[in-house]
């Protein structure tokens, strides 16, 4: 069995809250499908990721973008693939 991030795959939710004002972040899903996407990647200025994120995969990390819609605070947040 290949290991598969239970995030991606709905067996459950980021439960994570903002550094700044303790409200709840949005999971905006995994880095890689921000990379598809050349404006999104522009927008959230990932410049070092595509490092992080080469390594999360050889370690079985899902990387997401959390981020909060209270103050902008926005986080990578790596989930341990299962
Ligand atoms: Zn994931
Ligand atoms: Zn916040």
């Amino acid at each position: 069995m290949p290991k598969m991030c239970p995030v991606c795959n709905g067996f459950t939710k980021v439960n994570k809250h903002c550094n700044e004002c303790n409200s709840e972040l949005i999971d905006y899903g995994r880095i890689l499908d921000y990379l598809d996407d050349y404006s999104a990647y522009e927008e959230i200025e990932v410049e070092k990721e595509s490092d992080t994120v080469e390594y999360d995969q050889r370690n079985h990390l899902c990387a997401h973008y959390l981020t909060c819609i209270e103050c902008s605070y926005s986080v990578v947040y790596l989930i341990q693939e299962q």
